[in-house]
């Protein structure tokens, strides 16, 4: 098995030697690299490859800095004035266990629903004496499937965020429900005179069914009133597409477990679509080689590098403007290899690499009924069409495609909605004007002049979670709940039906928008009451209520069929060609929605501020992206400060070179900016709704950048915790691995290895755990649920620049490029990610440098464990990690800012089970021994010997949507992890080292189409 063995390694020569040998090291017949820093070989990233902690990094220094550290900390951990448990008042059933079984220190958990724009997802939530701490994926949903991403596992911090609306104001003024209550009876009773006329309603987007209710209620009883809805990230493309090919608005939803080929076209599906977790889970099923059907195929077209592109087999980089034509070609290839795409919308060119279009051609052609092409949800209606009637005439419709009806679909585009709304505040119409949450005097199109014209309102009204850009401006401020604090319904993507049901009495008063719905129509109820109702009247009986608080969700999807319009997708796609060419003076620039603030709503989340970005490993910031050789010709590099104009419009933001992006293409992440965000998400990043606008909602063209003065010092974590020159992650083709199945254990050779002193027996369970890099998608799921397990701190963007992030488990991202004659050539690379967290090594080298004995070994189930109350700090133990995975309390980062206290919001968020480290205190990886503990005392209890296979689960493993990391009893060759460390595919990092590290990895296969390589 040509390559690898071509390449193999003898690893005694010293890495150390020369910069060279600093660079990361060929691994069967590819380079691995962690950044364009490491390619140049900057000093930033030798600093780092040398040394953990770059030099000067021992103290914050600058005043500034310090300043903003602490107000940083403050808000992230400070704010007094809750004590004690807050249950909810209304009865509430346990997914597992009745609120009657309770017992003091033993959680609970019940299930409950989380909706974020589309994205509708059941969870599972652990509370301690009635207050939420963890947030976990409920298997019984559709959109989980058990896992959860980034998003719904911060949003415990977003429940605890001391910068939340906290009591009504008036006028900025503290004020009352009650002085709130009056004002809008006597509002309501003016309003009532002219049947509404001058109240404009301005909502969020939402599937919930009660919600919907309360506003046909509010129709009814105001019918004047205007009622617009506003969402800056929504599917009103996807439901004009629809319309126009099916003449009703449907969504897809697709079966990719059922796929052999599937093909996402500007469409994110792991990342930012409404399914991406399920869809991650379904992918993942097909990717074991040795899996019954085979290995599935993923081919990416995009624009911008998407944590789909990064898992793609094969990834195409294409323009936005030209995501189109790349489907109208691609129709035209597929009629060429008969199939029956209706006529008129197939487009012939010789724009596009022809050996993908006509490989991925003849590939969908073969895997008729078992393909899959999705288009993004961003891409215009007519274009997102075309990918209905090409799966339609592939004949997957039925089989891994199917449609659901959209609930509360919108009459119209919201964004012409909100056009119409600013027009009418704008022209003085407005009386009385009510803002149910959102924030668009931040997210409007620009040129609506949004912020002006809502002045114009005589009465200005926000209902909102948390202060915002919009509050600023209203006369009334009143404080909304969190998800995890109402009554509420919600539809999935597939029609499932699911209840919002509260985890804890409203911290701060709040109401939910249902709540103010019904008090606007006149006729205020408790939310409670409101779904409750609706659920008997329509959905089923007291006991179908009972069960379906239980399992959190309602069983029965609406998926079907529906057949398209062809003639109407022809005419519609007559008018869709190949924008104009861009170039460096003329650049194209892309919008995206962040992977970790979103569209700006949990910038105030220090958890999701902190995590890095999947693909740029930013953190804190969004930056003005171009690719390497745009960069060039533009002669701008990383961290430099340009000015972005577009449309007579400027915004200055800070350069990222980045890798895989379309050339003369600026891309940049929505979300940053904010004003008015709280104290966490002020002033991080640039603010891009300055550029968009509602023709250019997703894209622009004629867009130019300039280098002006300044620098951005972007915090990114790539070239942190580098292991220098040492071969890492390893893959290969599904060829190489029928070729040489144990192909990745042999990529290393090493003498015998020996140990020192007699090896200790383990008789009963020993743990370990295997990460399969074949599933990783590298979304960040597993990084954010075990710091909310584990009470991680966050660090603010001053200590990340330094390398000390306190991640216990983090995704190492590296590029390979694809230009076999250049291996530093990553215009368009290959990536791979590898989570990385402590491997418990049988023989740790952390635990025989520590002078105290704080780190010491567990005789029972072989783990490195930490005493925390015994580390004096020396940091001996992170000096000798090889994997870099200890992590090292440089402050006292839980209690700085809180005037030397943990105050008491920021503990409701803590997780009891687990130890709050203070500073000069070393800390790392577990392996949850919480959980372990639990589990361990559950089988005791049960008088079970050994605890179940399964029992346990970490947090990084619970989470993870593809089940990428399995968790379990190595002594046992019959347990899941076992078995999975008896694979071929199975190696041990750094494993020539003689640690024996309990966590091993399963190699990543690859598997390309024969004809690409030809
Ligand atoms: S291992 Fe972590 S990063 Fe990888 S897919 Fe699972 S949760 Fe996401």
């Amino acid at each position: 098995m040509s390559r690898h063995h071509e390449h193999e390694h003898d690893h005694d020569h010293d890495h150390h030697d020369h910069d060279e040998a600093l660079l990361p090291v060929t691994e069967g017949g590819k380079t691995y690299w962690r950044s364009l820093d490491q390619v140049e070989g900057t000093k930033e990233a030798q600093d780092f490859l040398r040394r953990e902690f770059p030099e000067g990094a021992s103290e914050l220094l600058d005043p500034v800095s310090r300043r903003s550290f602490l107000s940083l900390m403050g808000a992230s951990v400070a704010l007094a004035g809750l004590t004690g448990c807050r249950r909810p008042v209304e009865k509430i059933v346990p997914l597992s266990r009745r609120p009657e079984d309770t017992l003091p220190g033993l959680p609970q958990f019940y299930a409950t629903t989380m909706a974020v724009s589309g994205m509708v997802t059941g969870l599972v939530v652990e509370a301690h004496d009635g207050r939420p701490t963890k947030i976990e994926g409920n298997r019984l949903h559709p959109a989980s499937l058990g896992g959860a991403c980034s998003f719904e596992q911060g949003a415990v911090l977003g429940l605890y965020d001391p910068d939340r609306t906290v009591r009504v104001l008036e006028g900025g003024v503290d004020s009352t429900w009650t002085s709130y209550d009056v004002f809008w009876n006597e509002r309501l009773a003016e309003l009532r005179k002219n049947d509404g006329r001058g109240l404009l309603v301005l909502h969020e987007a939402s599937t919930s069914p009660a919600f919907a209710a309360m506003v046909a209620k509010l129709r009814a009883a105001l019918p004047e009133a205007t009622i617009a809805e506003w969402d800056p990230i929504g599917d009103d493309e996807t439901v004009a597409a629809s319309r126009l090919a099916f003449g009703e608005a449907l969504q897809p939803v697709y079966r990719l477990e059922h796929a052999d080929s599937i093909v996402a076209v500007d469409a994110d599906l792991f990342g930012s679509s409404a399914f991406h977790l399920r869809y991650s889970r379904d992918w993942a099923a097909r990717r074991q080689p040795d899996a019954p059907g085979g290995m599935n195929r993923l081919w990416a077209i995009e624009p911008v590098f998407t944590v789909t592109g990064g898992t793609a087999d094969h990834r195409l980089r294409v323009r936005a403007g030209e995501v189109g034509p790349f489907l109208r070609a691609l129709a035209a290839e597929l009629q060429k290899n008969g199939v029956d795409v209706p006529a008129g919308i197939a487009a012939p060119s010789d724009a596009f690499p022809q050996k993908f279009v006509k490989a991925l051609a003849r590939e969908l052609a073969a895997k008729r009924g078992r393909s899959v092409v999705a288009v993004g949800a961003h891409q215009p209606a007519g274009i997102q069409a075309i990918g209905f009637a090409i799966n339609e005439a592939l004949g997957n419709v039925g089989e891994t495609v199917s449609y659901a009806p959209v609930a509360n679909a919108p009459d119209q585009r919201r964004v012409v909605q909100l056009s119409a709304a600013a027009k009418s505040l704008e022209a003085g119409q407005v009386d009385t004007l009510v803002i149910l949450g959102g924030n668009p005097a931040y997210d409007a199109p620009v040129e609506l002049g949004f912020s002006a014209a809502m002045a114009k309102a005589k009465h200005k009204i926000h209902l909102a979670v948390a202060p915002n850009e919009t509050s600023q401006l209203a006369d009334w401020t009143i404080p909304e709940t969190h998800f995890l604090e109402e009554w509420g319904d919600a539809v999935a993507l597939d029609g499932t039906y699911s209840v919002v049901q509260p985890l804890v009495a409203p911290l701060w008063d709040g109401r939910s928008k249902i709540e103010i719905l019904a008090q606007i129509a006149g006729a205020p109820k408790k939310g409670f009451d409101i779904v409750h109702g609706a659920f008997l009247a329509e959905k089923g009986t007291e006991a179908d209520w009972r069960k379906a608080l239980h399992d959190g969700v309602v069983e029965g999807n609406q998926l079907r069929s529906a057949t398209v319009d062809g003639a109407a997708i022809a005419g519609a796609v007559r008018t869709i060609v190949a924008p104009p060419a861009a170039s460096p003076g003329s650049l194209d620039l892309v919008f995206v929605a962040d992977n970790k603030v979103l569209d700006g709503r949990f910038a105030n989340n220090g958890w999701l501020q902190e995590l890095p970005d999947p693909m740029t490993k930013l953190t804190w910031s969004n930056a003005a992206m171009v690719s390497p050789d745009t960069a060039k010709v533009l002669g701008l590099e990383t961290n430099e400060m340009v000015r972005i104009e577009v449309g007579g419009r400027t915004l200055d933001a800070g350069v990222w070179v980045q890798p895989g992006l379309a050339e003369n293409t600026v891309a940049i992440a929505l979300g940053y900016g904010r004003t008015h965000a709280g104290r966490v998400g002020n002033g991080r990043g640039f603010d891009s709704y300055k550029l968009r606008t509602a023709d250019t909602l997703w894209s622009a063209t004629g867009a130019k950048v300039g280098r002006i003065a300044g620098t951005a010092l972007l915090p990114t974590t790539q070239n942190h915790q580098s292991m220098e020159g040492r071969p890492l992650v390893r893959e290969g083709t599904v060829s190489e691995y029928t070729e040489n199945p144990a192909f990745a254990r042999q990529m290393v050779k090493h003498p015998p290895l020996l140990a020192l002193w007699k090896q200790h027996e383990y008789v009963g369970q020993q743990w370990g755990l295997a990460i399969d890099l074949n599933s990783c998608v590298g979304c960040n799921g597993c990084m954010i649920a075990c710091q909310a397990e584990n009470n991680i701190p966050v660090v603010g963007p001053e200590q990340v620049r330094m390398g000390r992030q306190m991640h216990w488990i983090r995704i190492d991202r590296y590029f390979a490029s694809t230009n076999a004659e250049n291996d530093r050539d990553l215009s368009e690379p290959q990536v791979v990610h590898q989570p990385v967290t402590c491997m418990q090594c049988e023989n740790a080298p952390c635990e025989n440098v520590c002078p105290v004995a704080a780190t010491v070994h567990s005789k029972d189930g072989g783990l490195n464990d930490m005493v925390y109350n015994r580390c004096i700090g020396t940091r001996y133990c992170s000096n000798n990690c090889p994997y870099k995975v200890r992590r090292f309390n440089f402050f006292d980062y839980h209690h700085v800012g809180g005037e030397g206290e943990i105050t008491a919001v920021r503990e409701l968020a803590f997780n009891p089970d687990v130890t709050v480290r203070t500073r000069g205190v070393m800390e790392k990886c577990t392996y949850c021994i919480q959980r372990i503990n639990v589990g361990k005392r559950d089988a005791k209890l049960r008088g079970q010997e050994k605890v179940p296979d399964g029992a346990i689960t970490p947090a990084c493993a619970q989470a993870c949507p593809t089940e990428a990391i399995t968790f379990g009893d190595i002594n046992d060759p019959n347990s899941r992890v076992s078995k999975l460390k008896a694979q071929p595919r199975n190696y041990e990092m750094l494993g020539e080292l003689n640690v024996q590290p309990r966590t091993s990895y399963l190699a990543r296969i690859r598997n390309p189409n024969p004809e690409m390589a030809s």
